[in-house]
């Protein structure tokens, strides 16, 4: 049986008030049968990590670079978030990719350096509405998905988790609707079967864009939706527990 996940990225939002208030209402949640995950902005990583320990939360970071170290003012590295008590990091974002040119190439490096660190990454993947409506949303997920198992070999996918998360969904109240949802990860599982099957029915993978507490029960209820990876509503702790439960 896989594990059900729900992760909730803060992208770039929160003070050091806010962020306190919607922990101690979190640090509350009991979903038993769900593993947890908050991507808090890197500022926060450390006092997030602290307040959650001992609790059944984790923490990942948003972001990382694909080297160690080095001359590379303003970066993080997979092994300084992995120092501060992360195990998790989401990879290939697809506001990463859109607003700082993340290429395929670039993902598969991070990813890399990810495991590299001992980091679970999240590789996000996800079609853009052109494409979509285009009827060519599966060929444009299974590039970037192709792209990381080329650079890493299908055996290192397994320690990592994918999230499908169709670009035009994210931020804008427009989910997938489940039956798209499922049939988007029931191929990403089916590619990664056809190299590997115990890779791919160990693979968690999550749908992202625009879950709420009133859509998430129905996007969960797909064979091959492991959870969710959620954005705005992540930022209500009320809203983000009840996704959580609904998983
Ligand atoms: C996201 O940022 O990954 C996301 C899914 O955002 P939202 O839930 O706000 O659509």
């Amino acid at each position: 049986m896989r594990r059900r996940v729900v992760a909730g990225n803060w992208k770039m939002h929160g003070s050091t008030a806010t962020i306190e208030r919607l922990l101690d209402a979190l640090i509350q949640l009991r979903a038993p049968q769900v593993d947890v995950l908050l991507f808090p902005p890197i500022a926060y990583l450390s006092a997030v990590i602290e307040r959650v320990r001992g609790s059944e939360l984790a923490v990942g970071a948003q972001n990382i670079h694909a080297e160690s170290s080095g001359a590379f003012t303003g970066e993080v590295a997979a092994e300084m978030v992995k120092d501060l008590g992360a195990t998790h990091v989401l990879v290939g974002h697809s506001e990463r990719r859109r607003w700082f040119g993340e290429t395929d190439a670039i993902v598969a490096q991070k990813f890399s350096a990810a495991l590299r660190a001992g980091l679970v990454p999240i590789l996000c993947v996800g079609e853009t509405s052109e494409q979509r409506d285009e009827g060519c949303a599966e060929q444009a997920v299974m590039m970037q998905l192709d792209a990381v198992i080329a650079a890493v070999g299908v055996t290192a996918l397994r320690r990592a988790m994918i999230a499908y998360e169709p670009v035009w969904a994210i931020g804008t109240g427009r989910s997938a609707t489940p039956v798209d949802a499922q049939s988007m990860h029931s191929a990403i599982r089916a590619r990664i079967r056809a190299l590997d099957a115990m890779v791919a029915d160990g693979m968690p993978i999550l749908y992202g864009g625009s879950i709420t507490p009133a859509n998430a029960a129905a996007l969960f209820g797909g064979a091959d939706v492991d959870g969710g990876l959620v954005g705005g509503a992540s930022l209500n702790a009320e809203q983000f527990e009840n996704i959580c439960k609904a998983a």
